[in-house]
């Protein structure tokens, strides 16, 4: 038997201004055949999940074609989208004949060319293939899963925990149904419901509820006899397409009314809990006060606006002016700033700084900083995080980055690429221990969960402006459907209704 996988990982901010352009990606690391392998088979990511489950299986050929992951971002150019669909149609086509092909992918990919770029590369491998060959999508569970997906994928699967610690395991379901789809061991028959719901990025963690519930109930049921898989999909709201929002996908084993029944039934749980899933944000200066009068450390902020895994730029300064005018200082953080690392290696270490930084990419995430202190350290960014963690990957890169001691008392850790606070040795590269930092900043939502949750004294959402907003009235959709909750209370949804004419 032989599989070959390739595909893009992106999720794409419709309101970011950076856009992922073909630049991006080839600095990012488009990876080609054994590279992949070697970056992935040991990690926790997707890949992993496949080579976990068929490493063992002698007659299996896993084949790796073309990869590559950038960190989200605005939309994909037409240039960058075009490279990437050739590059993984031209692999699948020159490297066959297959009997299944992997596609791990993102599921928000929005690109200038295609609003649904990972539906369209799944009908575009779908063409190339042909009816026969199994196809196996793998989603983040950001993912804004379209009909074209789910048609044409034998199975579709997505990541069950957000943080994302577990997309090695439902690889490994994937790469499982596919092997015994192969044997005519089963015949997947799969249904996605899709109410017309969007879940504010607050309420999306897997172990807060409601969510927690909804999970509980994808679990049980994938208990039936006859269903192969069940998986929750909580959609990335900062998409601006219309298959934005929560999907919800069960496979039976040949058994489509059962396949419905499941997916409905989880779909129209998520229905009724649909106001507790809109949740809300401290104010920053609420935040910040708290944090100064705490007595137990570190008080971990989340800066919800500047959430670099949901494509932002990684320099927002709201929260330092804030702080800084509340005279708290006491703040160490990461904030992407290419220019002042540059400066920061003519300075050298010791040197005194005198510079304003972030707040530079975008107008929607503040004003530059200004700073006068010392530059501490200078390194190469690069650093292993070798226990689970967001996206379960290993090897990390902020670009060269430089460690700087403000005369007022913050810490910051200037980077060249924007810099997600995924892992403690982020700042352990650097000689911080983040155990003994009185405030942290942290510019995410979620991924920072599983390296700062262990640590942190208390944990702080904040209200930050910017293009990943947790308010997502600030936003103007063009593309999402109307009506849909919350943006429009009355919307009303029956699953018999809308499903039938979402999937056939
Ligand atoms: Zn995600």
């Amino acid at each position: 038997m032989r599989i070959g996988y390739a595909g893009f990982q992106h999720e794409s901010n419709s309101f970011a201004h950076v856009p992922a352009s073909l630049d991006k990606w080839k600095e990012a690391g488009i990876l080609y055949g054994d590279a992949i392998r070697a970056e992935y088979e040991t990690s926790q990511a997707t890949i992993a999940g496949y080579y976990q489950r068929l490493r063992d299986e002698p007659e299996v050929e896993l084949v790796p074609l073309v990869f590559a992951r950038l960190t989200p971002s605005g939309q994909m150019t037409h240039e960058a989208t075009e490279f990437l669909f050739r590059e993984i149609l031209e692999s699948i086509s020159t490297n066959g004949p297959w009997d299944a092909i992997f596609l791990p992918l993102h599921g928000a990919a929005v690109s200038d060319l295609y609003r649904d770029a990972d539906g369209e590369l799944v009908r575009q491998v779908r063409n190339l293939v042909g009816p026969d060959v199994i196809i196996a999508t793998s989603l983040d569970m950001h993912a804004n899963v379209s009909e074209k997906i789910v048609k044409y994928s034998d199975v579709v699967t997505a990541y069950q925990t957000n943080p994302h610690i577990d997309p090695d395991k439902q690889a490994f379901m994937a790469a499982d149904m596919v092997l015994r789809t192969y044997r005519g061991e089963i015949r997947p028959s799969m249904f996605m419901a899709a109410p017309p719901l969007s879940v504010n990025i607050l309420s999306q963690g897997t172990s807060d509820e409601p969510m927690a519930s909804i999970l509980r109930l994808a679990e049980t049921a994938r208990a039936i006899p006859g269903i192969l898989y069940v998986g929750v999909v909580e959609g990335y709201p900062y998409s601006d397409v219309e298959e934005m929002g929560m999907t919800f996908i069960a496979i039976t084993d040949d058994n489509p009314d059962l396949a419905k029944a499941v997916a409905n039934e989880v779909a129209s749980l998520s229905w009724q809990l649909r106001e507790e899933l809109q949740g809300g944000a401290v104010a920053i200066d609420v935040a910040l006060k708290e944090a100064s009068e705490a007595t137990a450390f570190p008080i971990v902020l989340f800066d919800v606006g500047d959430n670099i895994g949901a494509g932002t730029p990684g320099d927002s300064t709201f929260i330092l002016h804030a702080a800084r005018k509340l005279g708290i200082s006491e703040i160490t953080q990461a904030l992407c700033d290419p220019e002042i690392v540059v400066l920061c290696q003519e300075l050298g270490v010791g040197s005194h700084i005198s510079a304003s930084v972030g707040g530079k990419a975008d107008s929607m995430h503040g004003e530059p900083f200004d700073i006068e202190g010392k530059v501490i350290a200078l390194v190469d960014g690069r650093y292993e995080e070798p226990k689970a963690s967001h996206g379960g990957f290993r090897f990390y890169d902020d670009g060269k980055s430089a460690l700087v001691k403000t005369e007022d008392g913050f810490t910051l850790l200037l980077t060249t690429l924007p810099a997600m606070s995924s892992s403690l040795e982020q700042f352990r590269s650097v000689g911080i221990d983040p155990v003994l930092q009185k405030i942290m900043v942290v510019k995410g939502v979620h991924s920072p969960r599983p390296a700062y949750e262990p640590i942190a004294a208390k944990m702080i959402w904040l209200a930050t402006p910017g293009a990943s907003s947790a308010d997502l009235s600030t936003f103007v959709y063009k593309h999402r459907r109307i009506p849909m909750y919350p943006f429009e209370e009355e919307t009303v949804w029956a699953p018999s209704e809308t499903n039938e004419e979402r999937l056939t």
